[in-house]
């Protein structure tokens, strides 16, 4: 990269990059993966927007490294399926005069798949222990709340309780998540007709 200059606006998840881009016709920032490298892919910004000879496009020559922008390495859509325009100006400024600069991605789906990058926390010993005494105490009121879950143990928390209790009993029951007080409830089938 040339000294003082901007080059893609990317994110780093788990071990791979992400460019940041925009889609015709939407303010939502979305992801773009790195194309393998055997596959031709595109660039983070079409030419049309770097070249022309308005004082538009020389200022993004000014503020950005032209050439990475140009590099075709990206996939052809966006990590949630759809066709992209350009990537979103960061710290170098907007690319298009209708972009405002971004710096994280804001679509929904881009970001649940986005997720599933990172490695699974691991689950911490006690979870065991908290769902059995759940289960326990759902089998006897039908009821039961647990606070201040963490938030990485919440989704294995819930998940081991409905398994036990589903083993247990042999009926299925529900966990809510009180995000507020970082609680999780549990009730039972039967329990759960009367909340
Ligand atoms: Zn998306």
């Amino acid at each position: 990269m040339r000294d003082g200059l901007h080059g893609p606006i990317v994110i780093t998840v788990g071990e791979s990059v992400q460019l940041l881009a925009a889609v015709s016709g939407g303010d939502a920032v979305h992801l773009v993966r790195r194309q393998k490298p055997t596959v031709p892919g595109r660039g983070a910004v079409p030419d049309h927007y770097l070249t022309g000879g308005d004082s538009e496009r020389d200022a993004v020559g000014r503020r950005y490294d032209v050439e990475p922008l140009r590099e075709p390495i990206w996939e052809h859509t966006t990590m949630c399926g759809r066709a992209w325009a350009l990537m979103v100006g960061g710290d170098g400024g907007t690319l298009s005069r209708y972009r405002e600069p971004a710096f994280a991605p804001t679509c929904r789906r881009c970001l649940t798949l986005m997720d599933r990058l990172f490695p699974a926390p691991a689950v911490d010993r006690r979870v065991p222990v908290v769902a059995q005494k759940v289960a326990d105490v759902v089998r006897e009121h039908g009821y039961a709340e647990v606070r201040e879950v963490p938030g990485d143990q919440l989704a294995a928390l819930r998940k081991e309780i409905r398994s036990l209790i589903r083993q247990q009993t042999g009926q299925p029951a529900q966990t809510l998540v009180h995000r507020v007080a970082g609680s999780v409830t549990a009730s039972g089938q039967g329990a759960a007709r009367g909340l």
